[in-house]
């Protein structure tokens, strides 16, 4: 039996149950919040971030794997303090959540030496701490896959290669970023049952994420709740049309959900909810509206929702 790393320690792959494949217990800048440590209060992210966790844990989720990298404020100790206290696992990568920004330090040192700091978190432990990274992270945003995020990807690819630990890219389909960031992966010699694209449901092109499934990788229906990028209703008619045509292995549901998150004033939530830009966002939206509706439009039953929660999860990570 294959065993994932936690931050409660390793488990075997069947104990991880009900999964949400992409949450944030708490994104923060991590240069600001170590310059400036008195903007942030950290009983309330904690707090929220119990809130959070302990709802999933109410609609049965058994693990949230969470895939803050570097520059999201990646604390592994705060992760497992929110894993102890509400018995929730909790899977922690590694990586560089850059949409093309390099500190020199890694601009100035070749994509083997990068790959090297994100094989010493999988196979020695984080941040001073024994607790092992189950996978890696990168991204591509609105400025597409630069030098700079392309170095990250095959740093990604290459620890993988070493480690055998699977990939999680974010993705932006509205610039198309998906293919390339396969090809990359591929190039480098990753197996595509090891990679999962991000918030390709963010799109309504279903040929788009289609095309990116051809290719063998998973791709996330993972940003539920975030209207701004598309609405849940698009999104169900995106997840039907993809299950319909047999896909469900392929598919991770989640919602990207970030228990805190400093991009933003406090008051900025209230606008957003008021303004529609987030609809209902929190780490129990997927059970609350969007199984129940998959169910209505007949392309979810107990079989579906199984492979999509707990085997597609389990399968990425032991792949
Ligand atoms: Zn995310």
């Amino acid at each position: 039996m294959p065993s994932v790393e936690t931050v409660q320690g390793a488990v075997e792959a069947d104990e991880l149950g009900l999964v949400l494949v992409h949450e944030h217990v708490r994104f923060r800048d991590e240069a600001v919040a170590i310059e400036w440590p008195a903007r942030y209060d950290e009983q309330l992210e904690l707090d929220a971030a119990l809130v959070a966790v302990n709802d999933a844990k109410d609609r049965g989720v058994q693990t949230i794997v969470d895939p803050t990298a570097m520059f999201g404020g990646r604390d592994v100790r705060f992760m497992k303090r929110v894993a102890e206290e509400t018995g929730v696992r909790i899977v922690a990568c590694t990586g560089i959540y850059s949409y093309d920004y390099l500190p020199h330090y890694f601009e100035n040192r070749d994509v083997d030496v990068m790959a090297d700091h994100f094989v010493e978190d999988i196979e020695r432990g984080i941040q001073g701490t024994s607790i092992k990274a189950a996978f890696l992270k990168c991204a591509a945003d609105a400025a597409g896959v630069t030098e700079h995020v392309e170095k990250i990807h095959r740093a990604c690819a290459r620890a993988s290669l070493q480690t055998g630990a699977p990939i999680m890219a974010h993705s932006m389909p509205a610039v198309g970023t998906g293919p390339r960031q396969v090809e990359i992966f591929k190039e480098e010699g990753v197996d595509p049952a090891k990679i999962q694209i991000a918030h390709c449901g963010d799109s309504d092109d279903v040929e788009y994420i289609q095309a990116l499934i051809d290719e063998g990788v998973y791709v996330g229906l993972d940003r539920y709740g975030l209207e701004m990028y598309l609405p849940i209703e698009k999104r169900n008619e995106v997840a039907a049309e993809l299950l319909r045509r047999g896909h469900a292995e392929r598919l991770m549901v989640s919602q990207d959900f970030c228990a805190s998150i400093d991009w933003f004033p406090a008051e900025a939530a209230e606008v957003f909810e008021a303004n529609g830009a987030i609809r209902n966002w929190s780490m129990t939206l997927v059970f609350d509206e969007v199984v129940p509706a998959l169910r209505e439009l007949g392309v979810m039953d107990d079989a579906v929702f199984d492979t999509i929660f707990t085997q597609n999860p389990k399968r990425w990570l032991t792949a």
